[in-house]
């Protein structure tokens, strides 16, 4: 399926590169980068290349992509621990009207040390 964009939205506009963004991975159907206001250290955001605001809504060839992108950068990350959050709505929290996957590493407490 054609890939779909939304001019008001901003990770269209990432994905655009009209505004700017720490890249991290990219692939046809699939965009990364660093979030904006991280919750730890190498918080990323992993979003499909396709407007929708739900994930009900995303092609499932794009789906299909983006996970193992989330997995590329859990890896690459190098951290055990980590969560893989997905927020559909405004009582679950979305703020940002394009679907996107947050990989969010949780340091151990010795890597907070020093
Ligand atoms: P949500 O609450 O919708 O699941 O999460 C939206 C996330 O997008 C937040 O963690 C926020 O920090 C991030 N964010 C919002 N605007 C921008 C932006 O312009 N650039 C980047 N890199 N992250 C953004
Ligand atoms: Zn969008």
């Amino acid at each position: 399926m054609a890939a779909k964009s939304l001019a008001s939205c901003i990770f269209c506009k990432i994905i655009k590169g009209e505004i700017p963004s720490f890249k991290l991975v990219e692939t046809e159907f699939t965009y990364s980068f660093l979030d904006i206001g991280p919750l730890s250290k190498g918080h990323a955001l992993v979003i499909p290349k396709y407007h929708a605001e739900k994930l009900h809504e995303v092609p499932d060839e794009y789906l299909a992509d983006t996970l193992p992108v989330a997995k590329k950068i859990a890896t690459a990350l190098g951290t055990t621990d980590y969560n893989l959050l997905q927020n559909n709505g405004r009582i679950a929290h979305q703020e940002v009207d394009h679907v996107h996957f947050h990989v969010i590493p949780k340091p151990s407490a010795s890597d907070d040390e020093g």
